[in-house]
């Protein structure tokens, strides 16, 4: 039976990218009476977290694509998390080094940048291969015997190319001489990617991996893994990059790429779902408004175009607009706002801002509107009021963002920390730094306290809102 999966890592705020893929996975394998499955690559520990891989499942969750075997759930190849499988790559990196197939690799950064150097200066640009980094045997039992660092690469062929069978682009060539003696065990024991994701769609029974193009160029190691380890390769099809506008690769520098930043702009997850079933793929009718039943339904991979499907704002809200107006039950519309913001847990979190600062109940909103609503509609006038000219205004307000950016942990204590020290540097009272950031995030200068605001709206529309002030 046909399985496939999708297989994020938790470095970071899950990308509408991944939601595509995985809505394409999801489509692909229930149309083939098959299973879609979750897997968590999390190898690179320093950038992987518990709360990133939490919100991954939580927003996919929120946009409707379900797996039937993950991390969370559980099922017959568990774990499903990679960072749990380390004994599962030993064993399989031993049989790659007893067939011959990699070898350790004892040298140090310094002398593969020297390496890499040397070969430089003689116009040589080609991959190192196993040959250009072997030591003598003197030298690698003398490192061994010292027990020096050592990872372990995979053997690849000097020149020739590599023919990979994609699922939609027919045979692509790639060129053995660009290709590295690819590490598959870090020094630390750790899998890199290629071992670990190829080891774990094979025995997880993955029969079809449907993932971006931007790992087109892995394609011929993963498949000479799978020769190396004597197993079949799962089928490829390498799906076009999500596009900005202007046809560059969708990122966050020109467009919000965060599931949850559409989530907390009131966007409906059905909606989204169905832009995104939109990306490089239509309807056999051509209709653009359908849900995830109806395209599960209708699913023909041949259909996915391979132009760069443009993520485009403005259809996105005019196509929410529609599920809006036309989609929803009077009930369903009431269902949708409490969900958004109108429900207990919200307003909870909002009620000691709220309450030290009315007298009335009808004060609630207009104090605290910019706890139910998106970006603030700013005029210049807006910020002639602070004591701080317009450009160092809009400076404080770009590093700030920029601090933001880098946030790992989303708390006031944090917030808090992040503005003294740009407080500090631009050697400004904390009052007076904070009031851009006031009319920024809350759209006035008269509301409640702002670094509040920002732990509770989220890192998603604070940085909207920052943004927003800049531009
Ligand atoms: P960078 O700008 O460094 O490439 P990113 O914004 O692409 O970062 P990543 O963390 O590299 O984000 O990617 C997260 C996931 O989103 C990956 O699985 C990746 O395949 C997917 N992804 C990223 N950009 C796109 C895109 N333009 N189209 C489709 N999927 C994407
Ligand atoms: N962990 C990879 C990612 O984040 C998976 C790529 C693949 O599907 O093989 O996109």
């Amino acid at each position: 039976t046909v399985r496939t999966r999708i297989a994020p890592s938790p470095t970071g705020d899950p990308h509408v990218g991944t939601a595509y893929v995985a809505l394409f996975n999801l489509c692909f394998a229930k149309q083939h009476g098959g299973e879609f499955i979750l897997r968590i690559e999390d190898t690179d520990q320093t950038r992987s977290t518990r709360a990133s891989e939490q919100v991954i499942f939580d927003s996919l969750h929120w946009l409707g694509i379900e797996w039937s075997e993950g991390p969370d759930v559980g099922g017959p190849h568990a774990p499903y998390r990679q960072s749990e499988r380390g004994d599962i790559y030993v064993e399989h990196v031993q049989r790659l080094l007893n067939s011959g197939h990699a070898f350790k690799c004892y040298r140090t950064t310094e002398e593969l940048e020297a390496l890499r150097e040397a070969r430089r200066a003689e116009g040589n640009f080609s991959a190192l291969k196993q040959d250009d980094l072997a030591l003598p045997s003197d030298e690698v039992a003398r490192r061994e015997a010292r027990g020096e660092p050592y990872v372990v690469r995979m053997k690849v062929p000097s020149e020739g190319v590599c023919v990979v069978e994609d699922l939609l682009r027919g045979p692509i060539e790639l060129d053995w001489a660009q290709v590295d003696a690819q590490i598959l065990m870090k020094s630390d024991g750790m899998p890199t990617y290629h071992l670990a994701n190829v080891v774990d769609d094979h025995l997880m029974g993955i029969t079809h991996v449907l993932r971006g193009e931007e790992w087109i160029n892995s394609a011929s190691k993963h498949k000479l893994l799978y020769q190396y380890f004597g197993w079949e390769m799962p089928v490829l099809c390498h799906l076009p990059l999500l596009r900005n506008p202007d046809k560059t690769k969708l990122s966050k520098r020109k467009n919000p790429t965060s599931i949850n930043y559409y989530r907390k702009m009131g966007y409906l997850p059905q909606a989204l779902l169905n832009y995104l079933g939109r990306m490089g793929w239509s309807m056999p009718d051509e209709r653009e408004k359908f849900s995830l039943e109806q395209m599960q339904a209708h699913f023909d991979i041949q259909r996915v175009s391979l132009g760069g499907p443009v993520f485009d704002l403005d259809k996105l809200t005019w196509l929410n607009g529609v599920y809006l107006r036309e989609d929803l039950s009077d009930e369903q519309f009431v269902e949708a706002m409490r969900e958004w913001a109108f429900n207990d847990d919200y307003i909870a979190k909002l009620l000691p801002e709220v309450r030290p600062r009315v007298q009335t109940l009808s004060e609630v909103i207009p104090l605290a509107g910019h706890f139910f609503s998106g970006v603030p509609k700013l005029e210049a006038d807006d910020f002639e009021a602070i004591a701080i000219d317009q450009e160092r205004q809009v400076a404080l307000l770009q590093f700030l963002a920029w601090r933001l950016e880098a946030l790992e942990e989303w708390s006031k204590e944090a917030l808090m920390a992040q503005a003294r020290t740009l407080a500090e540097h631009f050697e400004l009272k904390m009052k007076v730094f904070l009031a851009p950031v006031f009319v920024a995030i809350t759209g006035s200068l008269t509301s409640t306290s702002v670094l509040d605001a920002m732990a509770i709206i989220g890192s998603d529309l604070t940085r909207a809102r920052l943004r927003n002030a800049i531009e």
